[in-house]
């Protein structure tokens, strides 16, 4: 069976089984608070030293993690379609261990590995532990409050994690390569797997013209009445079974 363009979307769903918590419900809550009170300018502006508390542990969480059938299921997929667009709302690198190359994927709520300056564009993505951050970069490059915090080599500002809080706006260059891929025409194929899909643009991509639009989350979602086929169950499972529906049981 031929499958020319694809659009994924997935969300928190797909890394939970391998073993990183999504963030609605009592797995996501961190030291009891909330991720909707940390992800957040406000909570940053207020402790930054507590939200990078949180970022490094996730950093780490995502380090020791590998990934799981579910995203091997769409390098699969994406080695089989003439024109697939992955766009994840995860901030985890595990697509891209799985061999996802990044020409196909937009990580719209950005990269947990990238800092990034608060108060210019200077960034720098870091696959290694904050102790062994390239320290040339941080040459001098400690906060003026005389702690731990990272300050841009470039105006001083202090760097944050370069991914997407409640409240600011997705980085214009990602909406439109989404944009770009969905003008292209149609899509044989829309696979939606482990979002909430709470927000606004997630729904309004994952229901954009599509042959055939397909849900995978154990749960309802506003996508769910949408979906030509909804298949609740986890995404390890599901997902790679379904792709060997498709293209017949050739398997990895
Ligand atoms: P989510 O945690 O809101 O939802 C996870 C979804 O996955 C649920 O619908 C659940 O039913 C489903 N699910 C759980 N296990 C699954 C499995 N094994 N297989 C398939 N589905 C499974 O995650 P989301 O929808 O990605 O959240 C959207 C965005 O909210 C996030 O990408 C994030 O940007 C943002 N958010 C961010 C923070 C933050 O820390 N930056 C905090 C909260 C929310
Ligand atoms: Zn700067």
């Amino acid at each position: 069976m031929e499958i020319m363009r694809v659009l994924v979307i997935t969300g928190a769903g797909i890394s939970a089984e391998s073993g990183i918590p999504t963030f609605r419900g009592k797995d996501g809550y961190w030291r009891n608070l909330d991720p909707m009170q940390l992800a957040t300018p406000e909570a940053f502006a207020r402790n930054p030293r507590l939200v990078w508390e949180w970022y490094n542990e996730r950093r780490e969480k995502i380090r020791a993690a590998q990934p799981n059938p579910a995203h091997e299921a769409i390098v699969d997929l994406a080695a089989r379609a003439r024109d697939l667009l992955l766009v994840t709302q995860n901030v985890d690198d595990l697509h891209l261990r799985a061999g996802l190359t990044p020409d196909k994927m937009v990580q719209i709520h950005g990269d947990i590995f990238v800092n990034r300056c608060s108060g210019c564009a200077n960034e720098w993505r870091t696959n290694l532990g904050d102790a062994d951050i390239d320290q040339s970069r941080l040459a001098g490059a400690r906060h003026s409050m005389g702690d731990d915090l990272l300050e841009c080599d470039r105006c001083g500002g202090l760097m944050r994690p370069g991914v997407v809080w409640f409240g600011e706006m997705l980085d214009p260059r990602k909406i439109d390569a989404v944009e770009e891929y969905l003008s292209r025409g149609d899509t044989d194929l829309t696979l939606v797997v482990g979002t909430t899909a709470l927000f606004g643009y997630i729904l309004d991509w994952a229901t954009r013209p599509s042959k055939r639009l397909v849900e995978i989350n154990p749960e309802m979602t506003p996508i769910s009445r949408f979906a030509a086929e909804k298949i609740s169950e986890p995404a390890a499972k599901a997902l790679p079974r379904l792709i060997s529906e498709m293209f017949g049981a050739t398997g990895k």
